[in-house]
């Protein structure tokens, strides 16, 4: 099936660049899929789950989480500061931070209950004004506060613009990372994660390419 295909091609593409087997992790995003779409990429025993709101999260994941051990969930779209609570506490990983009032917010939790999701600050590397996203120029400063408030940074995330060389911004994306010593890079979905892969990618967020288009009207 189309899972087994998607971790062929990331790990031909890992090949080709010289990087060790398995340095890419691969997040199945199940935004927007039926239920069935998503059991049967739990039966193929793959467990690393990538969704887009809180509230879709919360409607499906506690029962199939009962269902299945091991699984990882990660949050991948914007994030609103009224649910951080929620998302604090169902992800383990949150590749959307992208403002001082988020990263507080999340200190805050993080000393009330002594651990915390894995954090990616989100870049805009195409400086767009719809796309949420620190720019390129605030994100070593922003990194910085992270840190000052003790919260676990693992890396940076991006989307870039639909118009444009991914190549150019997964490379962009690369060099912040490196500059502020994270190792985290979450780049690459369906149409470009194999050159995600090249650029050093450790987590590609591929949906429509494991579970077919998505189809807003079956979702839940
Ligand atoms: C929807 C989404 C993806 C997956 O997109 P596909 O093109 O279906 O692979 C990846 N990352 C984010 C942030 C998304 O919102």
């Amino acid at each position: 099936m189309a899972l087994a295909e998607i971790l062929d091609r990331i790990r031909a593409a890992e090949r080709r660049a010289g990087r060790p087997e398995g340095a890419t992790r691969l997040i199945a995003v199940s935004k927007v899929q039926p239920r069935d779409r998503i059991e049967a990429v739990l039966e193929e025993g793959h467990r690393l789950f990538g969704e887009n709101r809180v509230q879709e999260a919360q409607g499906r994941w506690p029962e199939l989480c009962e269902r299945y051990e091991g699984i990882e969930l990660h949050l991948l779209g914007p994030l609103q500061t009224n649910k951080v609570r929620p998302a604090f506490e169902m992800f383990d990983a949150i590749h959307s931070l992208d403002r001082e009032k988020l990263a507080r917010k999340f200190a805050e939790l993080a000393q009330a209950e002594g651990r915390c999701p894995e954090l990616f600050v989100q870049v805009n590397t195409g400086e767009e004004p719809q796309k949420a996203g620190v720019l390129p120029e605030a994100v070593d400063a922003f990194v910085g506060l992270c840190r000052s408030l003790d919260l676990p940074m693992a890396g940076l995330m991006c989307i870039p613009p639909v118009d444009e060389e991914p190549a150019l911004h997964f490379a962009l994306l690369r060099k912040m990372a490196e500059r502020n010593g994270l190792a985290g890079l979450s780049m690459g979905m369906s149409a470009d994660f194999e050159k995600a892969v090249a650029m050093g990618a450790t987590h590609v967020r591929v949906g429509s390419a494991i579970f077919g288009e998505r189809v807003p009207a079956a979702a839940g």
